[in-house]
């Protein structure tokens, strides 16, 4: 049956990267819409204006190469589906070699004026600090990782107490198919099977006595990123400690930490040698496809440069490719895959979308991305039409499906778009990689994949909408 609605308008709140380009997808579909920006009435600690969609920090978007990298592929798609963000980003481009950068004060000024200018668009500058009223009925909440306060403790109070992070804990993810396993097994600790598991869950990278002394010297002499001093007051230390801060504390206690080889035997040691190495490091699958695994306990806050250094000194990794590296952050973030459907509405209360990177993507163009997404969603809902999500071959599809039951709950942390979350190509004839080696062939598979994105975003971009029954 149809729903029904009290308003016309789709509110959102938050007029960052995501609720910006929700908002301008919803005008576009003749839905008005109200904006809350709680800027300049009350200011986070990372932005500086008043202009909508600020650049907290980075001025780039990251690679614009639509034919091997998702990040490209995201925002080819994203052009495509008339995006607001993608549009001022171009026009305020700046040169960046194979990255899309712009100049942020332009970029805000221009999406800010366009947002301004729509007839349908009406921008309110409060805080809404709680949950929303009851008479609006179709919300999007898009405020970010530094979400004010208030609005965070009711959003916890509904989704539950422990489904809203202030940080993030991100421990680096690898693709496993750059895994070496003529060196690491696939063994559960115990062999226990638990609930979901069948006793080989972790992929389990051994160290020898020398290997260890040495990765744990790397960690020690590596180079690692300040907290800000805002950052530093969050109370979060304790509870995710970085592994390199572990590691200071104590040559030997990762070895009795997360690195313990307890219950692990080693199935390639060689005859005679010891069958339990003299440390482990594991790794636990991360998302629904198996293509993803990350690395238990290794959230750090070491360069993105000496992580991938270091990591590869670890048997097993010397090859690694990194879906993404490690961090620790100040962030706001609910555990989607537990609370959202898969139209990003909150099952406890279907009045509400979550967007942006509060909904644990991660990234100024994912959060426009799913900020997208949202929009449409919601018009189409406002308007009594069916309206399917991408598919999942697509990057916001890959995105989409991993914050909202493809990404673990158990161990859900913000993810930015990565081959990885695309699922794998299926039966491509031989032919395709002839002559095809390695890293080669690798390349090819990403293009393949990058083309079938961007077939597939056309038909949900030009899908035939149905009134809903
Ligand atoms: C310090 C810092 C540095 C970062 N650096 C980068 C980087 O270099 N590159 C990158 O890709 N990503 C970076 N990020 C992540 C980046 O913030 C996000 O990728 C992106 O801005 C998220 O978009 P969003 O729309 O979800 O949130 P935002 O862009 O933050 O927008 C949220 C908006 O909601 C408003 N708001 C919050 N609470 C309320 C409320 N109760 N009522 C009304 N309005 C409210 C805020 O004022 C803000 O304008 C960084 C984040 C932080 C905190």
């Amino acid at each position: 049956m149809t729903k029904t609605f009290k308003t016309k308008e789709v509110h959102i709140i938050g007029g960052g990267l995501a609720g910006s380009e929700a908002a301008w997808q919803i005008a576009q579909m003749g839905v008005p819409v109200i904006l809350h920006e709680m800027r300049p009435v009350r200011k986070t600690e990372a932005h500086h204006t008043d202009g909508l969609a600020e650049l907290v920090c980075s001025n780039s978007f990251r690679s614009d190469d639509k034919h091997y990298n998702a990040v490209g592929v995201l925002h080819e798609e994203m052009r495509m589906c008339n995006s607001l963000i993608m549009r001022e980003a171009d026009n305020a481009a700046v040169p960046a070699g194979g990255a899309l950068a712009v100049d942020r004060d332009i970029f805000s000024q221009n999406v800010t004026k366009a947002l301004e200018e729509h007839p349908l668009v009406t921008i309110d500058r409060t805080e809404v600090a709680g949950l929303p009223p009851e008479e609006w009925d179709s919300v999007i909440i898009a405020t970010g990782p530094l979400t004010s306060p208030d609005l965070a403790k009711a959003i916890q109070k509904l989704g539950g107490e422990d489904e809203l992070a202030f940080f993030d804990a991100i421990a680096p993810i690898v693709h496993k198919d750059s895994i070496d396993f003529s060196k690491a097994w696939m063994q559960s600790r115990y062999d226990k099977e638990g609930p979901a598991g069948n006793g080989s869950d972790y992929i389990n990278c051994p160290m020898e006595k020398d290997d260890y002394y040495e990765f744990i010297d790397a960690l020690n002499n590596s180079e690692k990123t300040e907290f800000k001093q805002w950052e530093k007051d969050t109370p979060y230390f304790d509870g995710c400690m970085p592994i390199e801060i572990m590691a200071s504390r104590g040559v030997e206690t990762l070895r009795y930490g997360p690195m313990k080889p307890v219950g692990l035997e080693n199935p390639h040691a060689k005859e005679g040698e010891f069958k339990r190495p003299w440390a482990v490091v594991q790794l636990r699958q991360d998302n629904a496809l198996g293509t993803l695994y990350n690395m238990v306990g290794f959230q750090t806050k070491m360069k993105y440069a000496e992580q991938t250094e270091v990591f590869r000194k670890i048997p097993g990794l010397e090859n690694a490719e990194f879906a993404r590296l490690g961090g620790i952050h100040r962030n706001t973030f609910i555990n989607s895959p537990k609370l959202l459907n898969t139209s990003l509405q909150m099952k406890a209360d279907t009045r509400l979308r979550f967007a942006g990177q509060i909904t644990g993507c991660e990234g100024y163009i994912e959060s426009a991305g799913v900020g997208l997404m949202a929009g449409r969603f919601a018009a189409a809902e406002k308007l009594g039409l069916n309206y399917d999500a991408p598919d999942q071959t697509t990057a916001m599809g890959a995105l989409l499906h991993h914050i909202t039951g493809g990404g673990n709950s158990e161990t859900f942390q913000p993810m930015n778009v990565n081959f990885g979350l695309f699922p794998p190509l299926g039966d491509v004839p031989k032919e395709e990689f002839k002559g095809m080696k390695g890293k080669e062939k690798g390349r090819h598979k990403k293009k393949l994949m990058a083309l079938r994105a961007l077939e597939n975003i056309q038909t949900w971009n030009g899908q035939e909408i149905k009134r809903a029954a």
